[in-house]
């Protein structure tokens, strides 16, 4: 539902102040790098006005989304390609997933062995913990920068060419395989999801075809996020740990019609058909927006959806703020 223009200026103002304040202490005395902060902030903060003042979430959260992938990507992986200097990379949150149990055991050694003093560098992960615990699933649909990947090839095709349905217990794949990952990562001492089966790095040849078929083409073919909800281990932990979040998607089922839209819709098989009269939001879902936007009852929202929807923006706008402001002032020449 459409939001009155003054409420809607209000949001934009209080989420553009609080990135700005975010943005003078991360950029320290770099000028050049707050103004571009600010203007990054700026953007984040309209595309918010557009959620709230329209009452749709799902389009302009996902346009913040793929442009966020896009920036990574030439960041991180064609700037680096062609040796053009760059920022530190930022903390890989899929990395971390599949080898907590090691991080568990550093953080112990390290606690045991030198106190607190030689934990700093390793508190990175907490961070984030912290933001699986804030907004809960909806890290995978609005701050992952590699989920954005999946979701801009899912959005090429107008129409899906294949229809995909996929069975339960193959929706759970991800959950086996993080556990097969966090066992054999903890044995071995190694990040084995990096090492082996990492779609971004594609290290081993191995499975180049598979992770291929699963970012890229699985996505197009079908419209589904496929990488995201059928092998990321990340995304399997967050839909255990997001449990806490009090955010989350319901379906009122009194006014529900039981047309099947938001089935058809929600691009990482969230909902179930529990027979005729029942869909079912799974912990998988990653709070896009997609079946709220879709629903021709009005059906389905989120809870607290407002607080939800600017916590998630303020905290893409700090993740995708510590390395898009550095690009674009890479692409003028000052940096
Ligand atoms: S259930 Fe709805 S909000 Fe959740 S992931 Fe699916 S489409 Fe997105
Ligand atoms: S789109 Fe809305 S009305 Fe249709 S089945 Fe889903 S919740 Fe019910």
């Amino acid at each position: 539902m459409r939001k009155p223009l003054r409420a809607s200026i209000v949001f934009l103002v209080i989420l553009f102040t609080a990135l700005s304040i975010l943005s003078f202490i991360s950029a320290k005395n770099d000028r050049p790098l707050f103004y571009a902060k600010l203007l990054w902030s700026l953007a984040i903060s309209c595309l918010g006005f557009c959620i709230y003042r329209s009452g749709t979430i799902s389009r302009y959260r996902s346009i913040l989304f793929i442009l966020i992938a896009f920036f990574f990507f030439l960041e991180f992986k064609l700037f680096r390609f062609l040796s053009f200097t760059s920022a530190a990379s930022p903390y890989c949150h899929i990395a971390q997933a599949p080898t907590l149990l090691n991080f568990i055991y550093s953080q112990f050694l390290a606690l045991a062995g030198g106190g607190w003093r030689v934990w700093g560098a390793l508190t990175l992960g907490f961070l984030w913990l912290g933001i699986m615990f804030t907004i809960g699933q909806g890290i995978c649909s609005w701050v992952c920068f590699y989920g954005g990947i999946d979701e801009a090839c899912s959005k090429i095709a107008r129409k899906p060419l294949v229809r995909l349905k996929i069975p339960r217990p193959w929706r759970d794949f991800p959950i086996a395989f993080l556990i097969f990952l966090l066992i054999v990562s903890f044995l071995q001492g190694l990040p084995v999801f990096c090492v082996w089966f990492c779609p971004f790095k594609m290290t081993a040849v191995l499975f180049w075809p598979v992770l291929i078929g699963f970012v890229i083409i699985l996505p197009i073919l079908t419209k589904k996020r496929t990488f995201c909800s059928l092998i990321c281990p990340f995304g399997a932990l967050v839909s255990i740990c997001g449990k806490v979040s009090p955010y989350r998607v319901i379906i009122n089922k009194e006014k529900c019609i039981r047309c099947g839209k938001c089935l058809d819709a929600c691009p990482v098989f969230a909902i179930e058909n529990k027979g005729p009269d029942e869909y079912k939001i799974s912990n998988f879902c990653n709070m896009c927006g997609k079946c709220i936007d879709v629903c021709p009852a009005d059906a389905i929202n989120i809870l607290y959806r407002q607080i939800f929807i600017f916590l998630a923006l303020l905290v893409t706008g700090v993740i995708s703020g510590s390395f898009v402001p550095r690009l674009l002032l890479q692409l003028i020449g000052l940096k």
